[in-house]
């Protein structure tokens, strides 16, 4: 399974960029590294809120945004219209509850051989397939069966 950044290798990176890393913006990217469940900034902040009482959500936003820049989180398409955040940057796959909004990571290696079509006018840089479906609780509440 994919591993997220370190701490160290985090910081030796925003060294190389030349961008100030703030106990701030370590602390965004070390919560969206333990999580996997994708969290939107808004559920970032929720959680940092605790120990973080001064950090805002425009903070946790623009973070992710530099983060993003970085090459170091993914933004995953989801069904509700808040942008969702990935630690996990190399190639793998969704599965997306349409009713909760709860994104599961799949690692799958015939998925990450998926031949890309032929785009003309268009520069195919990745792919990633999302699977949506019912998480086991959704389907469970609306009385239909997960395998
Ligand atoms: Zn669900
Ligand atoms: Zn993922």
């Amino acid at each position: 399974m994919p591993k997220t950044r370190s701490r160290d290798e985090i910081r030796s990176l925003f060294k190389a960029k030349k961008v100030p890393l703030t106990h701030q913006r370590l602390a965004v990217y070390e919560e969206l590294s333990a999580r996997h469940d994708h969290p939107s900034a808004e559920s970032l902040h929720e959680s940092l809120r605790k120990d973080y009482p001064s950090l805002s959500l425009a903070t946790v936003y623009k973070t992710l945004q530099t983060l993003h820049r970085m090459g170091v989180v993914a933004r995953v398409d989801s069904p509700t219209s808040q942008a969702r955040y990935d630690a996990i940057v190399e190639t793998h796959h969704h599965a997306v509850c349409t009713a909760c909004g709860r994104i599961r990571d799949l690692f799958d290696a015939s998925l990450d051989r998926l031949p890309a079509p032929r785009t003309p006018g268009f520069a195919v840089s990745g792919h990633s397939v999302h699977f949506h479906g019912l998480c086991a609780d959704c389907a469970k509440a609306s009385g239909s069966k997960t395998r």
